[in-house]
């Protein structure tokens, strides 16, 4: 087994930004799973009637093909063949990807998923539940936290950096029904680890904060 290292935490928190640095610097994999979430979320929203009996869902996860590949470093998502990564990114993806996520049959497919192309390799995994279930034996384990108007903000930048004009109360209340219905489910909610380091990134820049998880990624290593 490789090393570890699983990062989770509420949307907007700087998880992906961040894992993605770290992996680069360590050379390690990054893993986005996320993407795997909000590319079922399509799947779900491609069908005739979106799935919500037993089995429906069941039968949606049947025919779900989400495969992961790695071009030029960085990971592309596969939904039945099709490179989705970049339909993917809306919020409107984000919501429905956080509805799916509360089925049982969803989650036990792409954390086996996870697990399995984790298994081999040094790897930067990062989600809601990846300390907690998917690599419950993680060698470190980050929970990264932030003010819900700071993420907000950062979001509102970044939609603005793509040309797209938002408003910031209509976001944070979006990312505030993502948290609650991501700590309020029954599988696998949203929360700290016991043995998860807390860093609240509100008053932190992202050079500040990757090199936190560094410093505490080099005192696991000199264990
Ligand atoms: O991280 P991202 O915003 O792309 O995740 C989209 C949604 O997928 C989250 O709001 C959450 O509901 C779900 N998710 C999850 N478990 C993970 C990763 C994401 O439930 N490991």
């Amino acid at each position: 087994m490789g090393f570890q290292i699983a990062i989770d935490g509420p949307a907007g928190a700087g998880k992906s930004t961040i894992a993605k640095i770290v992996a680069e610097r360590l050379g390690f994999t990054y893993m986005d799973t996320g993407a795997m979430y909000r590319a079922m979320g399509l799947l779900f929203d491609a069908q005739e009637k979106f799935p919500e009996t037993e089995e429906e869902i069941q039968e949606a996860c049947n025919k779900a093909d989400v495969s992961i590949k790695y071009i030029d470093g960085s990971q592309h998502v596969f939904l039945c063949g099709e490179d989705v990564t970049s339909k993917i990114r809306t919020e409107k993806a984000g919501n429905t990807a956080s509805k799916v996520s509360t089925y049982g049959p969803v989650r036990k497919k792409l954390v086996e998923m996870q697990q399995a192309l984790s298994a081999s390799e040094n790897v930067v995994m990062d989600g809601r539940d990846i300390g907690t279930v998917v690599l419950p034996h993680a060698d470190l384990k980050i929970f990264m936290e932030a003010d819900v108007r700071v993420r907000a903000e950062r979001r509102y930048k970044q939609l603005l950096e793509k040309g797209v004009n938002s408003d910031i109360e209509v976001i944070i209340k979006d990312l505030k029904d993502r948290d609650y219905q991501d700590k309020n489910r029954a599988i696998s909610p949203l929360k700290q680890a016991d043995d998860a380091v807390l860093i609240d990134t509100s008053d932190m820049n992202i050079e500040e904060v990757v090199e936190a998880i560094m410093e505490l990624y080099r005192k696991v290593i000199e264990k």
